[in-house]
């Protein structure tokens, strides 16, 4: 094989990241297997058996059935030392940057972390705060990547056949010393931004802690999610796990709902991966008007009721 992409099982299905990741598998181009760990790892492969992948290799063994950080490390390794991929790759997520790290230190394979995209010259990520990109490749025989939220579209997945496999792995209870908690959006109301097909996003432009139930009522008739800008986040007006951008999550939306939102360049690395951009500005001349599909420009305090009475109408 040429790629394995490490899958991430997310509350019994496939994560949007790990899907992501095999349509950046996909465009590296190559021989593919997935390999899925854990308890849902049979309906994983399910959902895989169309794509155009050559293989799913599943593992099940009771001390992998949920994760633990050195339970997929070790699977991961064995895996990877019996099957010698040449680029093995997953999605940017919490779990990937937990354990994947630990298998490049095992394995003494360098690890590139949060890849935006492709380019002849390597693959692209960017640093300094999002304000440069740069292109990095490797002459080493094996690598591991994880690509960032939205740095490919789940909808390219091509669609094809393929054939599933079990691989033993040999595991024991004192290889195990860490446990996991459950995933943090649990314990925080299932509030899962990453994978929120709307987002109501609100920014300084709510501008005070009053205003803030607009925004729920909106999502509450749009069923969507509410995010938010650091500064409404700092200001404790909603909770932390809601902020988007180079500090908070990234989303990837059908429909990003920006109101009062500058465009400022660490919110923005965050949710450019929105599939769809409505923003409300009252400054023409706000840079979120350069990403977004639909412009309104206006006043949110004046138009969010409206809106919300119009849609409760219809
Ligand atoms: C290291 C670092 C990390 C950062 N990480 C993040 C991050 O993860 N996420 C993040 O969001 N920011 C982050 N920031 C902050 C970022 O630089 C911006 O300051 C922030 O995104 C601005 O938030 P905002 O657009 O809500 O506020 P502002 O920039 O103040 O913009 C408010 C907007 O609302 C408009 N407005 C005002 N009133 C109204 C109204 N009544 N109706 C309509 N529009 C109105 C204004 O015209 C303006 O465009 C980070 C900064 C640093 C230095």
């Amino acid at each position: 094989m040429d790629i394995l992409v490490v899958l991430e099982d997310s509350q019994g299905s496939l994560h949007r990241l790990s899907k992501e990741a095999i349509v950046g598998a996909q465009q590296l181009g190559g021989s593919i297997a997935a390999l899925a760990i854990g308890d849902n790892a049979s309906e994983i492969s399910n959902v895989l058996s169309s794509y155009d992948i050559s293989e799913i290799i599943t593992v099940e063994d009771e001390l992998v059935s949920t994760y633990n950080a050195d339970g997929y490390t070790e699977v991961v390794k064995q895996v990877i030392e019996k099957e010698s991929p040449k680029i093995i790759v997953a999605g940017h997520t919490y779990q990937t940057r937990d354990f994947m790290p630990r298998v490049s230190a095992h394995l003494n394979i360098p690890f590139i972390p949060d890849i935006v995209s492709l380019s002849d010259k390597g693959f692209v990520k960017q640093v300094l705060n999002a304000k440069l990109n740069a292109t990095i490749s490797s002459n080493r025989e094996q690598i591991i990547l994880s690509f960032q939220s939205a740095a490919f579209n789940e909808e390219n997945i091509q669609s094809g056949s393929c054939s599933s496999r079990y691989f033993d792995v040999i595991l024991d209870a004192s290889m195990i010393r860490s446990t996991s908690e459950k995933p943090f959006q649990e314990s925080l109301g299932d509030v899962d931004l990453e994978s929120a097909e709307l987002l109501v996003s609100i920014g300084r432009g709510i501008e005070k802690e009053e205003n803030i139930p607009l925004a729920f009522d909106l999502a509450e008739v749009l069923g969507a999610e509410v995010s938010a800008s650091r500064p409404v986040v700092d200001s404790g007006w909603v909770d932390s796990f809601r902020q988007v951008g180079s500090s908070g999550c990234n989303v990837a939306p059908k429909l990003y709902f920006s109101l009062g939102i500058s465009g400022a360049i660490q919110h923005v690395v965050g949710m450019k991966g929105a599939k769809n951009i409505l923003a409300i500005n009252k400054d023409k001349d706000a840079p979120i008007f350069e990403i977004a599909d639909y412009a309104v420009i206006g006043d949110i305090l004046e138009i969010i009721p409206k809106l919300i009475e119009s849609l409760k109408n219809q």
